[in-house]
């Protein structure tokens, strides 16, 4: 496995890549690995001969209040981890490398990045059309493999390569979870022992929205109530960011469930944001 931090040089690697006819698979990351960024790394590995991994905590994607300094990092671990799930090349720049002093060129998804995340995080989906779109410009891959665990950051690289006649074929991948069903998250490192436990409210919040929906519910509101009962009879009191019921293709609010539908929550365990979601098809 390569390490690469400088741009020009993983560009000239993949022309030599490209020559030999292979195929590119890309897997971009900020870090801190887990079995999730990892199950992204297999689907690649079953659809490209070559894998980059890029390890980038984005600045541009944080906000202002934002945990950008104290997103947790360990490069040494997760070079470890990646070359055991059979990464080629890790492409890990700095900020610099990235954006110039002079950097002034934005990518902005309308319509799917506005509800949600987009709604609550302002800048963030433009922070990561933007480094995605030159990622892909460096990488060249064929295909990319990004988590349905970010649900919304995929529809906003679909519809980006798709408005913007990207050709790198965008691989969806399941979200992992702990065997108590907490998605896996680079973030789950700040939680105590026992906001550990009460982060299980997310996935049992997910699968309750799930099991009234499958017994006939298809009001977002009445939905939105019983969410709340849901958590107060169960003594869990995140501090919720959102509970939204959407669209899954154009991520638009939905007042009644139709097709399918992506229910996603935003909740604080403590000072920490975490987000999961599940696809209903109705
Ligand atoms: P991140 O490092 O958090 O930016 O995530 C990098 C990629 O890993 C994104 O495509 C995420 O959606 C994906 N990812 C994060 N957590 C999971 C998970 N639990 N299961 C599957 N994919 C994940």
């Amino acid at each position: 496995m390569r390490v690469v931090k400088a741009k020009d040089e993983l560009k000239q690697i993949i022309v030599e890549y490209k020559k030999q006819g292979k195929r590119i698979g890309f897997v971009p990351t900020m870090g801190y690995l887990h079995e999730g960024h990892l199950s992204l790394v297999s689907k690649a590995k079953e659809i490209a001969d070559i894998v980059v991994m890029s390890i980038f905590v984005n600045p541009i994607q944080f906000g202002p209040n934002e945990d950008f300094d104290k997103y947790p990092r360990d490069f040494a671990r997760d070079e470890k981890l990646a070359e055991s799930a059979g990464v080629d090349i890790i492409f890990y720049p700095s900020v610099a490398e990235m954006y110039n002093d002079s950097f002034q060129t934005y990518v902005d998804v309308e319509g799917v990045s506005k509800n949600l995340c987009g709604a609550k995080r302002e800048g963030h989906f433009r922070g990561v059309s933007t480094v995605v779109l030159k990622l892909f410009n460096i990488v060249k891959p064929d295909a990319a493999v990004f988590g349905i665990k970010d649900a919304q950051q995929v529809r906003v690289i679909e519809k980006m390569t798709e408005d913007l006649d990207v050709d790198v074929e965008i691989v969806r991948g399941e979200i992992v979870r702990e065997k108590d069903g907490l998605a896996l998250s680079s973030r789950n490192k700040y939680l105590s022992e026992t906001e550990r436990q009460e982060a299980l409210c997310l996935r049992q919040t997910l699968l309750f929205v799930k099991s009234i929906v499958l017994a006939g519910e298809r009001n977002t509101q009445k939905i939105k109530e019983k969410v709340l009962d849901f958590l107060k009879n169960n003594n869990y009191s995140p501090k919720i960011d959102y509970i939204e019921l959407v669209d899954f293709a154009t991520m638009k609010k939905l007042e009644i469930l139709e097709g399918d539908v992506l229910a996603a929550v935003a909740f604080y365990i403590g000072k920490t944001r975490l987000i999961d979601n599940i696809l209903l098809k109705i």
